[in-house]
């Protein structure tokens, strides 16, 4: 049936069964993060748009195209935010945590917003999990953060999957470096893509991205950071490689990679999935030295990631797991027992054990088929005094005590 109402382009619901698969990945990614260390964080779903400009960066396709900004009552700009980390680096500031013990190790999982055009694995409204480690420029933290979302992975099954890592070196190093590729995209103007043209001095980089051909021969040829790293940049790199091989991680050194942020130096990191289409990235992420001095805090080094939770689920083929075990359907007649049948299935609640009864007027016919529907693993008719429990497997049915249902359910289960 045509409804009226329609969820917005780009966003979508989430059904119980999806939900299922979704529990199944929070729950796993929220006991990596616990065992690591990386204690939660929510933050608001909206900031103040200048947070976003500032940390995000102004020359970024988020920023210049994607954002969901409003004015308020008040006449404040905000903006759905359309990622984490510079949230989470202006919660960190907000609450002193420079003072606590460094690094600070935070982890989040919700909802973000970009206006991108949707296709399959891109949306407006997606949801993204990830990990910041604040306070530490050692590389073991570039390693640790990377080695979160590579357990994630690893432990989901998510299949075909690839680590590709670059460096884009510190923020003084890469003014060289930039300085030269601008003069490389310069001499090649005319064989460019008019949008990285546009771009040569405000994001160069972005060019390693294009997907024109003709911006794509010029970038061939074009020189990579990863060859011009020095001295203790060129030393950081190499610990976080001498890190993840003795951790048994592998990884492809990418010198084209480039992330859609400003922030980062040094360490980037994406993780893609050849079961997705162009939308291949799962996750990804960097090191962001500058970004808490650009927020107006001192001089803070950090890493972080994050992934997208959509993205994990399409590389799964979203399998539906299958709903919990030891469900039991109280069966009623509608007469006096329906008090009595009320009040075992709280009880049986409140102990612990999944429990429906019908709430729809259904004979008794009708009940056993939804108790099936709903995947109980038993049935429980009450007779007067007497109670059967009808294994729903076997077929199996027996008179039970109801005085010991509880220890029915949890322990012999026949
Ligand atoms: P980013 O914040 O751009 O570094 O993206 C991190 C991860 O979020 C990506 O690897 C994707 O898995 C996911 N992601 C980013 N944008 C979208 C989107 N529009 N729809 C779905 N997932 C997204």
């Amino acid at each position: 049936m045509a409804t009226k109402f329609q969820a917005p382009r780009g966003t979508f619901d989430v059904l119980p069964e999806q939900a299922r698969s979704r529990r199944r990945l929070e729950a796993a990614a929220a006991e990596i993060f616990a065992r690591a260390g990386y204690e939660s964080i929510a933050t608001p779903v909206f900031e103040g748009t200048d947070l976003f400009e500032r940390g995000v960066g102004r020359s970024t396709d988020i920023v210049r195209k994607e954002m969901f900004t409003f004015e308020d009552k008040g006449g404040r700009s905000l903006t759905l935010r359309p990622e984490g980390t510079a949230s989470i680096c202006r919660a960190y500031l907000e609450h002193g945590m420079q003072k606590l013990a460094q690094p600070v190790k935070l982890s989040y999982l919700g909802p973000f917003f970009r206006h991108e055009r949707p296709q399959a694995g891109r949306y407006r409204q997606f949801h993204q999990l990830g990990a910041e480690c604040i306070g530490t420029d050692s590389p073991l933290a570039d390693a640790e953060v990377i080695t979160l979302l590579a357990d994630l992975l690893e432990e989901l099954g998510v299949p075909g999957v690839e680590l590709r890592l670059g460096s884009l070196g510190s923020f003084e190093a890469r003014r060289a470096y930039l300085e030269e590729l601008k003069a490389h995209l310069r001499a090649h103007e005319g064989e460019l893509s008019g949008d990285v043209r546009e771009r040569i001095d405000i994001n160069p980089l972005r060019a390693f991205d294009a997907d024109d051909e003709g911006t794509q021969g010029v970038m061939a040829s074009a020189p990579t950071i990863v060859e011009r790293l020095e001295g203790e940049d060129a030393e950081h790199f190499a610990e976080v490689r001498g890190l993840l091989d003795a951790a048994g991680i592998s990884y492809v050194v990418d010198p084209t990679l480039v992330r859609g942020l400003d922030y980062y130096t040094r360490t980037i990191f994406s993780f893609v999935c050849d079961q997705l289409g162009a939308q291949s990235e799962v996750g990804g992420g960097g090191r962001y030295d500058g970004l808490i001095e650009q927020l107006g805090g001192a001089p803070t080094p950090a890493v972080g990631f994050a992934a997208g939770i959509e993205r994990i689920l399409l590389a799964l083929g979203e399998t539906a797991a299958p709903s919990v075990g030891n469900k039991v359907f109280i069966s009623t007649n509608y007469d006096e027992e329906m008090e009595r049948a009320f009040a075992l299935v709280s009880d049986l609640r409140h102990k612990g054990i999944p429990a429906e009864l019908d709430l729809a007027g259904r004979g008794q016919k009708g009940q056993l088929k939804h108790a099936n529907r709903i995947g109980a693993k038993f049935v429980l008719f009450l007779h007067g005094e007497n109670a059967e429990l009808r294994d729903m497997e076997s077929g199996e049915q027996r008179q039970i005590d109801l005085a010991n249902i509880a220890d029915e359910m949890t322990g012999g289960s026949g």
